[in-house]
């Protein structure tokens, strides 16, 4: 397998779609996220973990057909041999409720529910396996790309550090290969369709393949697959809409970077100074509802 370039350890903030969108969301969210564990005493590290830590049904369907998929292709890297659908069904159903037993749902912790139905959720990864493998793309896979194999980019170690426009960024794709002279991105998504903010998580990924392979963006083609629905969709970039990416990486990390006392360092500003969000229907999804609410404010 490809290796990925290295960089040195910096203690900097790094840009990555989905922290932008954490900060964009709700800076106290983000604050939470990135910042509280080392720097807001006034709540027990404990309860902080575990509040980070809570998982979701969505989240952890995603979470599993996602490590599924990696385990398939790992083993497709070590042998091309066909598959036996039913062996891995069963794995991928002990997988499931594996995790599903380790970890605390936020539905749980906040009372929406009693119990999680670990079955359920065991059979909606099913039924998207299912989907995957069945699917056109898959086959296309199998049939052309897997003499390659040994130059597939299966999840790399690490959380995908490069460079955009000189600034550091994270950008970790679950699947990347090269075939021919093009380099080819998937991503199979267990959620909705949000098309701008995952042509902005694939500007990333074509940033990164570019840098780490010396590509342009006419040579990288994305391909999203929607599970729920069963449908792919390509998604391809200009060299100039990348250059406008990375132009928006330098505002965007700029705008986080007003957030520190010392921006090398990552060193936050007061927890006040990220503000709540005033849309409470964010707030609904949000693990730290618990700590952040003020209780008078909680009617029902
Ligand atoms: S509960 Fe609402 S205001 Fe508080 S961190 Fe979460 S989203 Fe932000």
């Amino acid at each position: 397998m490809l290796k990925l370039n290295k960089f040195p350890f910096t203690s900097i903030l790094g840009w990555s779609a989905s922290r932008y969108d954490k900060f964009k969301v709700c800076q106290r969210q983000y604050y939470y996220d990135y910042y509280a564990k080392n720097h807001d005493f006034e709540i027990e590290k404990k309860e902080l973990l575990r509040l980070k830590q809570l998982t979701s049904v969505a989240l952890e369907i995603g979470n599993i057909f996602h490590d599924v998929v990696k385990a398939i292709l790992l083993r497709l890297v070590k042998s091309p041999i066909n598959i036996d659908r039913d062996k891995l069904k069963i794995w991928a159903k002990k997988l499931a409720i594996d995790y599903c037993n380790k970890k605390e749902f936020f539905e749980v912790y906040y009372k929406h529910l009693e119990e999680i139905n670990t079955e359920e959720i065991s059979n909606t990864v099913l039924e998207y396996l299912d989907r995957l493998l069945d699917s056109e793309r898959f086959k296309w896979i199998l049939d052309n790309a897997i003499q390659q194999s040994k130059d597939w980019m299966i999840e790399p170690d690490g959380f995908g550090e490069t460079r955009i426009n000189g600034l550091k960024a994270y950008c970790k794709v679950d699947f990347l290969m090269p075939l021919g002279d093009k380099i080819y991105i998937f991503d199979w998504k267990t959620g909705k369709e949000d098309e701008l903010k995952q042509r902005k998580q694939l500007a990333g990924y074509t940033s990164f393949a570019c840098s780490h392979y010396g590509k342009t963006a006419d040579d990288v083609i994305c391909i999203l697959y929607f599970l729920k629905e069963n449908k792919e969709k390509i998604v391809t970039f200009t060299p100039d809409e990348i250059l406008s990416f990375s132009e928006s990486i330098l505002t965007e990390t700029q705008e986080m970077y007003q957030f520190t006392n010392d921006i090398n360092s990552n060193i936050p500003k007061s927890k006040e100074s990220f503000e709540k969000t005033i849309q409470t229907r964010i707030c609904d999804f949000c693990n730290y509802k618990g700590i952040c609410i003020d209780n008078e404010k909680i009617i029902f």
